[in-house]
């Protein structure tokens, strides 16, 4: 299926399936975004700030944007536009953990779908899922937590 056929590919999304007899329609709404600064998200760990993720809502349809700030990282150059979502994806930090070795991503998470993720904090690529929220590695039980961006603007984690 062509994305964006008859329109701006920014504003095309997937909005609905419908399920009719044996075959599946798809259609695509177009959303003119409103897109307004919702907020940020701040990474705690231990006594100092670890990052911040900058959050951006369409009031429309709800789609987010999310930006990453690290610390001791330049700022990025000023936004540009809003590329389209993945869809049946959501905004989420990935926080890999062994004793004291930490490192966090800024991800788009596709549901059911396995994340082939090279990790600093354990020296190798794994691959993750997220189940339920969880963290789901087929390489390490412990050691990789997810947080869901939508759930935590203007929030802190601690880490
Ligand atoms: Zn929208
Ligand atoms: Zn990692
Ligand atoms: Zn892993």
């Amino acid at each position: 299926m062509a994305l964006g056929a008859g329109g701006n590919e920014n504003n095309v999304r997937y909005a609905n399936i419908a399920t009719d007899g044996s075959s599946i329609i798809m259609t695509q709404e177009q959303c003119k975004h409103d897109v307004r600064y919702a907020g940020v998200l701040n990474l705690l760990h231990g006594f100092g700030i670890l990052g911040a993720v900058d959050v951006w809502e369409c009031a429309k349809c709800g789609q987010i944007w999310c930006d990453e700030k690290r610390l001791g990282v330049q700022d990025l150059p000023p936004h540009v536009g809003f590329p389209p979502n993945e869809p049946d994806s959501e905004w989420a930090i990935l926080v890999c953990r062994d004793g004291e070795k930490l490192e966090w991503h800024l991800l788009q998470v596709k549901k059911g779908a396995k994340l082939e993720h090279n990790c600093e904090v354990f020296n190798t690529t794994c691959n993750i899922e997220m189940v339920d929220g969880k963290a789901v590695c087929d390489l390490h039980k412990e050691g990789h937590t997810f947080f869901s961006v939508k759930d935590n603007i203007n929030r802190s984690i601690k880490v």
